[in-house]
């Protein structure tokens, strides 16, 4: 079998390829982005910035299959998402997606342990004992796994809900504003979780954030601005990014 498009598919987690989201009709219509190439390397941590409504998050979901995709290709892997029924696609997210949101979204009942293997769970399959263990050391909260999230700080649960994106080993993880509603302490305590699981893990993150020194994490920094990938920043320091999202903005005014 031949795959025409999967030449870049072996190094990549995912890949959009002129990925274009329009949004609503007439006079609602938006296009959200606009032909959009862009991909995510396997093993890497990749920061997405931008201003506000840029499209950061609507890359992610079409990237993720949370949303379909107007024009163009979203893949994960070799996988071209648009060639998945809702039953394949719902299962991909499931296996090979891992995701963790700014609002922590933990279900209230269940322990953290049990909101860690969650996904898992209903998959029907068994967690890999060690990789859990060693997720669990990773984030620290091994002495944490009976609480309920409402026992838990804010700090912890995103832990936790860190540990349950990266449980199932997924292909790659997206992280929307992981650190949006955390203090500074323990939004470093994230990043670094993130970061460790690039470095030691093997693990793929994109993550969108809108903090300099959040992005700063990464390897590398990708700017959107209407849509469009405007700039890229490789082995990024706060002050670089900084730097970049200024001129950007001052673009924007001119
Ligand atoms: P960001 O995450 O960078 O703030 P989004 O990806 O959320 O931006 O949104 C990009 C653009 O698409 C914005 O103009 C937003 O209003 C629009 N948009 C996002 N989601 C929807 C939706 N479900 N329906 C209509 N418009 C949307
Ligand atoms: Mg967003």
């Amino acid at each position: 079998m031949s795959h025409p498009t999967s030449q870049s598919a072996p190094v990549h987690a995912a890949f959009a390829t002129d990925l274009t989201k329009v949004y609503g009709t007439g006079e609602t219509r938006v296009v959200a982005l606009d032909a959009v190439t862009v991909g995510f390397a396997k093993g890497e941590f990749t920061a997405i910035m931008g201003p506000s409504g840029s499209g950061k998050s609507t890359l992610m979901h079409c990237l993720a299959g949370l949303d379909s995709v107007s024009f163009g290709s979203a893949r994960i892997g070799d996988t071209e998402l648009s060639s998945l029924n809702d039953r394949r696609l719902t299962r991909l997210r499931r296996d090979r997606i891992g995701f963790v949101f700014q609002a922590f979204n933990l279900l209230p009942t269940l322990t953290a342990l049990e909101n860690i293997t969650l996904p898992m769970d209903i998959a029907g399959r068994k967690p890999d004992k060690a990789w859990l263990e060693q997720i669990i050391g990773t984030v620290d909260l091994a002495d944490r796994l009976s609480h309920r999230p409402a026992q838990l700080s804010g700090g912890q649960q995103q832990r936790v809900a860190v540990a349950r994106a990266l449980a199932g080993r997924p292909d790659i993880v997206f992280a929307d504003e992981p650190t949006g509603n955390l203090d500074s302490r323990s939004g470093s305590e994230i990043l670094a979780f993130l970061r460790d699981s690039v470095q030691e893990l093997g693990q793929t993150v994109v993550m969108v954030t809108h903090d300099p020194l959040a992005a700063s994490y990464a390897d590398r920094v990708v700017f959107l601005a209407d849509g469009r990938i405007v700039d890229e920043l490789l082995t990024p320091t706060a002050d670089a990014v900084l730097d970049r999202m200024g001129r950007l903005t001052s673009g924007l005014h001119v």
